[in-house]
């Protein structure tokens, strides 16, 4: 443990009453004691105290973890948060090239093509001061990538698109545990959004907004330009009457993905654009910043596929209580994970009601 202040607060988790638990996907999904917030807390004390002898199974506890934030938004202390903890010993299992084997093929993947999705096609259209970032997860769901095309083209202002199959923020390094692959990635995109001369850039993906505001700093790498996500783009274009749209008849129920949600505190939003566009809103049980994780991709935040699936069971049976006629979220990553129950994302609603002309 690098300070005392750390060994105190994972000492404080370990002994912890572990309440945080009933919000912990992982934990809900599987009822596994193991994979508690505080049980991890205990097994990285443990291996502070070199108690630990399964490195390997110690190392896979902690990819058995969605990185959702669930539990600090629960937790008793202020400013503690596990998964700066649950990161750290990720960083060690890379070095020590103790994976989980969908996150090292990731990895592996990352290093060949430049993202996880073993892509190689650069996207560049338009050009204006404004930006819109094709994450490597927009880019895999073509049917999203042209919704927020025929947006774009009905906005008045010039955006210009950048990104696709080429380019990816890091997100699956940094989740991989592979601070230096991630750093390069950070250092990477940084040139690819600067050279653009961009004041601004749309993303629909949450996650990359979190790696460039929050995380990219913590690795040295600055950017200073306004990010927003596609949401808050979408309810000024609507507010302001730049794009008209239908009002339909029917029942919407609107899953929050963590990081829009926890981190970026966008949850009333999306809700608003969804009344403009005439749905009656049908709220699940968990919604908000206290909404169960979709589970992720395997490999991505979750080193097991059979833990993510269990993971998004949970949710979509979560979800499905509500019987509405269209399910939407605002992350291409919950749109994927979450396709067993024929998930739209906002922008792709949005598009659908536009009016021409
Ligand atoms: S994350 Fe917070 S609430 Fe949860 S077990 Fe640890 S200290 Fe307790
Ligand atoms: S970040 Fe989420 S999945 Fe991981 S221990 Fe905390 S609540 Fe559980």
């Amino acid at each position: 443990m690098e300070n005392k202040k750390e060994l105190e607060q994972i000492t404080n988790c370990a002994l912890c009453a572990n309440m945080c638990k009933h919000g912990c996907p992982v934990y809900l999904a599987t009822g596994n004691e193991t994979v508690t917030p505080q049980k991890k807390a205990r097994l990285i004390l443990y291996e502070k105290k070199a108690f630990i002898e399964d490195e390997k199974g110690f190392f896979d506890v902690m990819f058995q973890c969605a990185m959702c934030g669930a539990c600090k938004l629960n937790c008793l202390y202020d400013n503690f948060d596990l998964r700066d903890f649950i990161q750290k010993e990720r960083n060690e299992a890379f070095k020590k090239g103790i994976l989980p084997d969908e996150t090292r093929k990731r990895v592996e993947t990352f290093a060949r093509f430049g993202n996880p999705n073993g892509e190689r096609r650069l996207i560049q259209k338009g050009e204006g001061e404004i930006g819109y970032f094709i994450s490597c997860s927009t880019y895999s769901d073509q049917q999203l990538l042209k919704a927020v095309e025929r947006i774009l083209a009905k906005n008045g202002d010039h955006v210009q698109e950048f990104g696709g199959g080429d380019i990816c923020c890091g997100a699956p390094l940094y989740y991989a545990g592979d601070s230096e692959g991630f750093k390069k990635a950070a250092g990477k995109m940084k040139e690819k959004i600067e050279q653009r001369k961009l004041q601004k850039v749309i993303i629909s993906c949450p996650t990359c907004i979190k790696m460039m505001t929050e995380i990219y700093p913590e690795v040295g790498v600055h950017l200073d330009i306004e990010f927003i996500h596609i949401t808050k783009f979408l309810h000024t274009l609507l507010k302001e009457g730049k794009i008209t749209v239908n009002k339909v008849n029917a029942t919407a129920t609107f899953h929050d993905p963590c990081i829009l949600a926890k981190e970026l505190g966008i949850t009333t939003i999306p809700r608003d654009i969804i009344k403009m566009l005439g749905f009656e809103l049908k709220e699940p049980i968990y919604l908000g910043k206290e909404a169960h994780c979709c589970g992720g991709v395997p490999g991505g935040r979750i080193g097991d596929s059979k833990l993510v699936s269990k993971v998004n069971a949970m949710r979509i049976n979560e979800l499905k209580e509500t019987a509405a006629d269209v399910y939407i979220s605002a992350c291409p990553t919950c749109k994927a994970v979450l396709s067993d129950m024929d998930m739209k994302d906002i922008a792709e609603v949005v598009a659908e009601q536009i009016i021409d002309g």
